[in-house]
């Protein structure tokens, strides 16, 4: 099973999702993924999206609209239940995952997030 930042447990999810994650990891900067170790990956297995299909968390390149809204907001749902929320949102963050519902939140309100000017600087 692919341990590179898969938040879904399914064979054919992970598979699809490892596939996904190679064509957008030559955009993303890679400076930021935590080290790929084991331990810093078993969050995931306790996560509520275990085992659900991955489609509910990305969406689809033309993918718009009212339709993009509803699927985020149930991916969202099932991230309200999640026990790992916090330290899936804290991985998304840091690694600035560029698609997909992360600990309860989207790709663009990630970006919202990240564009804010930090304390520190
Ligand atoms: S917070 Fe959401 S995306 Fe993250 S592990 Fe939990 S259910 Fe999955």
């Amino acid at each position: 099973m692919n341990k590179l930042g898969v938040p879904c447990g399914t064979e054919t999810s992970a598979e699809r999702m490892h596939d996904h994650r190679r064509k957008v990891d030559s955009m993303a900067n890679l400076t930021h993924l935590p080290m790929p170790l084991q331990e810093s990956y078993d969050w995931q297995y306790e996560g509520a999206c275990r085992g659900t299909d991955s489609a509910q968390f990305f969406s689809p390149d033309a993918e718009r609209g009212s339709r993009r809204r509803s699927r985020e907001d149930q991916a969202k749902l099932v991230c309200a239940t999640c026990p790992v929320l916090d330290r899936c949102r804290d991985h998304a963050l840091s690694a600035r995952e560029p698609y997909g519902v992360w600990g309860g939140m989207t790709e663009q309100e990630r970006a919202v997030v990240l564009s804010r000017p930090t304390l520190a600087g």
